[in-house]
C-alpha cells in the first residue's frame, strides 16, 4: 500500500477484503478511467462484511461506472462554459473558482469533475497561477475567491500560504473560501501550522464535504475543532446519494453532528449527472420529501439549502418545496393572497 493503510491500487482493495480477486481486471478498467484513492481514515470505517456500507459505496469503484447514460455529461455543471483562464471559472460576477490542483486525497465515485480529477501532473503551473491572479486583480467586482479543485488541501501549507499571500495583495479580495474534504477524510493533515496559514487579512471560510454521519470521527472532530478555534468559520456541503444518505434519520444525524462540531450545513446538492453515476440518483421529489421532513423537526441552524446546479453552466438554484402558493389573481399589484404550508403540513391563508 502507498501510505499506511491508504488504498491507491486495485490490489489494495483485494488485500482489504473490499474486492474479490477475480473481479480485479474489471475494476482495473474502471480505475484506468476514474482515479482511485481512499485515505486510511476512511478505509478504516468500511465494514467489508456489509455489502451496503455507506462509506464503501462512496469510494469503492464499481463496474457500473463505465455505463454512461445519454443524459450524463463529462462536464455536467458547465465549468468549461465559464472558464476564464486555465484553472479559473468565473460564472458569477462577485466570485471565482480557482482550482490550483486537480488532485484529491480521496476520489468520490459520483464526483461531477470525475473526468478531470486525479491525473498526474494536474497542477497549475506558476505561469497559470500568475494569469489567474491577474484576472482577479484586474476585476474589482471580485469579492471572493473560492479555492477548489481537486482538493486545495492536497497542497502543502507552504504552497497554500504562497497562494494566499498573492491573494492578500489584492485589496478587493475580502473573502477566500476553501472547498475541501481533507479535515474529514485525512484529519491528520490539519496540523498546528494549517490554521495559522489560513488566517489572513481577508476572511477565510472553509466548506467541508461530508455525506454520512459516520465520517465525523473523533479525529475529524478534533481537526474541525482546531480550525474553528483558530477563527475559520465552517460550512458543509452534502450530496444526496441513493444508498448513502437518502433516509431522514441519516440526514438528521449528519446535520446534527455537524452543528455539534460548530459547522453550519450549507448546501444539500442534488446529484449532478456525471458519467457513470446513475446508481446514486435520487428523484427530486424524494429529495423534497426528505427536506420537508426535516423542517420543524430539526433545528433551523442545521437545515441546508437543497440545490440544483442547472446543467450547462446556468448556475445553482434552491429546489426545496415552495411553502407559498398564489391564490387567484392580483399578486402583481401587491395585494396577493397566498396559501402557505406550515412545517406540520397544515395549510393557511395569508396575504402579503
Ligand atoms: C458553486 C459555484 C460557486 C459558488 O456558489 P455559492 O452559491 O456562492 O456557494 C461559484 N462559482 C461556480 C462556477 C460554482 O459552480
Amino acid at each position: 500500500m502507498s501510505r499506511d493503510g491508504e488504498i491507491r491500487r486495485v490490489e489494495d482493495l483485494v488485500a482489504r477484503g473490499l474486492l474479490d480477486a477475480d473481479r480485479a481486471d474489471e475494476i482495473g478498467r474502471v480505475v484506468d478511467r476514474f482515479a482511485l484513492a481512499i485515505t486510511a481514515d476512511m478505509a478504516r470505517l468500511i465494514d467489508p462484511a456489509d455489502p451496503e456500507d455507506p462509506i464503501a459505496r462512496q469510494f469503492v469503484p464499481d463496474p457500473a461506472e463505465l455505463e454512461v447514460r445519454a443524459d450524463e455529461a463529462d462536464d455536467p455543471i458547465g465549468d468549461g462554459t465559464h472558464a476564464a483562464a486555465p484553472g479559473l471559472t468565473h460564472r458569477y460576477r462577485d466570485r471565482v473558482l480557482l482550482k490550483p490542483t486537480h488532485l484529491c486525497r480521496i476520489y468520490c465515485r459520483f464526483c461531477f469533475r470525475r473526468d478531470r480529477v486525479g491525473h498526474a501532473g494536474e497542477e497549475l503551473s506558476e505561469a497559470e497561477i500568475e494569469a489567474a491572479i491577474a484576472h482577479v486583480a484586474a476585476r474589482p467586482e471580485i469579492f471572493e475567491v473560492i479555492l477548489t479543485g481537486g482538493d486545495p488541501l492536497v497542497l502543502s501549507d507552504r504552497r497554500i500560504g504562497r497562494l494566499l499571500d498573492r491573494l492578500e495583495a489584492i485589496p478587493h479580495v475580502e473573502v477566500v473560501r476553501l472547498h475541501t474534504r481533507v479535515p474529514v477524510v485525512d484529519p491528520g493533515r490539519i496540523g498546528a501550522t494549517t490554521a495559522a496559514t489560513l488566517r489572513r487579512r481577508f476572511a477565510t471560510w472553509m466548506v467541508i464535504h461530508v455525506d454520512h454521519p459516520r465520517e465525523l470521527t473523533e479525529a475529524a472532530a478534533a481537526a474541525i475543532g482546531r480550525l474553528v478555534d483558530a477563527g475559520i468559520p465552517m460550512l458543509s456541503q452534502t450530496t444526496l446519494l441513493a444508498g448513502v444518505n437518502d433516509r431522514a434519520e441519516v440526514l438528521e444525524a449528519l446535520f446534527r453532528g455537524l452543528v455539534r462540531l460548530r459547522v453550519k450545513p450549507y448546501y444539500l446538492h442534488h446529484l449532478d449527472r456525471a458519467e457513470g453515476t446513475a446508481r446514486y440518483r435520487v428523484p427530486v421529489a424524494r429529495g423534497r420529501e426528505l427536506m420537508n421532513g426535516l423542517r420543524g423537526r430539526l433545528t433551523g441552524i442545521a437545515q441546508p439549502v437543497y440545490v440544483l446546479d442547472i446543467p450547462g453552466g446556468h448556475g445553482k438554484v434552491p429546489i426545496g418545496a415552495d411553502p407559498l402558493e398564489p391564490v387567484g389573481e392580483g399578486r402583481e399589484a401587491g395585494t396577493g393572497r397566498w396559501r402557505v404550508t406550515a412545517p406540520d403540513g397544515g395549510v393557511h391563508d395569508w396575504e402579503g
